[in-house]
């Protein structure tokens, strides 16, 4: 079971990723992934065309969707595998979060102009797949694309991040009504690469804990925000609060993703992977 190629965590030009479902899936299946699910931030529209494409291509397909949580200060997500998309509690959810992203661009863009960059706002819009869904890997691509960085990479280095140029604070949904989404509509809530997240260890026992007892089940512990060690550490909290591993690239490009889909390691093996959870 752990040594079949899932992909459980991608974006696709709904969210902030370059490819559509389609090409996300064929890259998928030429790349030897065996279970895949699309987990676009905050929005299930790229579903349906994501399943038919894995289906038509011969992979098994899981839904999926990344949800932006607030907690302790700052932003953490979430993911929800299996899900029913159409659950209409969770369709209000995912809009809820989504509402916002655009006042909060514009905030962006003015931040952005304090520093001498103009009208990024029109810049980023430039690259959005979604009119709903803003994010900052647009305003990424913009900055890199009008010369201000060499990379998305370095523009997350230098701006857009508390204490840098064009960051501007957001309130997401609340870590208790996301997981009751998901769960609500059938799903399974992981807390997506919590390598990631700049807690203290105290704050991270917290946050395994409550995720635990409002119902959460899973944590992605191979993933492209990993290092090797970072799949030992927390392969270790897997065990210790009894969650299901997950594995996926978080491929959001072939220009900007150093990880491929389906090109990441096998789960450690004392694990037990979501899929085993899933239809
Ligand atoms: P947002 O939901 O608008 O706050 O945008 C978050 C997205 O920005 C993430 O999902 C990543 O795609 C991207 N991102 C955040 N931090 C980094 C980073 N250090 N390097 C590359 N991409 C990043
Ligand atoms: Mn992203
Ligand atoms: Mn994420
Ligand atoms: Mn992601």
């Amino acid at each position: 079971m752990n040594t079949l190629n899932a992909d459980l965590h991608c974006h696709s030009v709904v969210s902030d990723g370059t490819l559509t479902p389609e090409a996300l899936a064929l890259r998928a299946q030429e790349n030897g992934v065996q279970i895949w699910a699309l987990t676009d931030h905050d929005e299930v529209g790229g579903q349906s065309r994501a399943r038919t494409a894995a289906q038509d291509l011969g992979m098994r397909y899981i839904s999926g969707v990344e949800i932006s949580v607030s907690w302790a200060n700052q932003t953490l997500h979430i993911v929800g595998l299996g899900i029913d998309e159409n659950n209409p509690q969770l369709i209000q959810g995912l809009y809820d979060t989504r509402n916002g992203r655009t006042n909060r661009a514009k905030a962006i863009s003015a931040e952005l102009e304090r520093v001498g960059i103009q009208n990024a706002y029109a810049g980023a819009l430039r690259f959005v797949g979604n009119p709903e869904l803003i994010s900052r890997t647009h305003f990424a691509r913009h900055l890199v694309e009008s010369g201000v960085c060499a990379s998305t990479e370095e523009v997350f280095q230098n701006y857009l991040v508390a204490g840098k140029p064009g960051f501007v604070d957001h309130v997401w949904a609340n870590l208790a009504d996301a997981i009751q989404w998901i769960t609500g509509a059938g799903g399974i809530a992981i807390i997506a690469h919590p390598g990631r997240y700049r807690y203290s260890d105290l704050q991270k026992e917290e946050l395994y804990a409550q995720f635990k007892d409002l119902g959460g089940k899973g944590i992605e512990v191979v993933t492209g925000s990993h290092t090797p060690e970072e799949y030992a550490i927390f392969a270790k909290v897997a065990q210790r609060y009894g969650f299901l591993a997950s594995r996926g690239s978080d491929f959001h490009s072939p220009d900007e993703s150093d990880i491929d889909l389906g090109c990441l390691p096998n789960l450690p093996a004392p694990l037990r992977p979501v899929w085993s959870e899933l239809q």
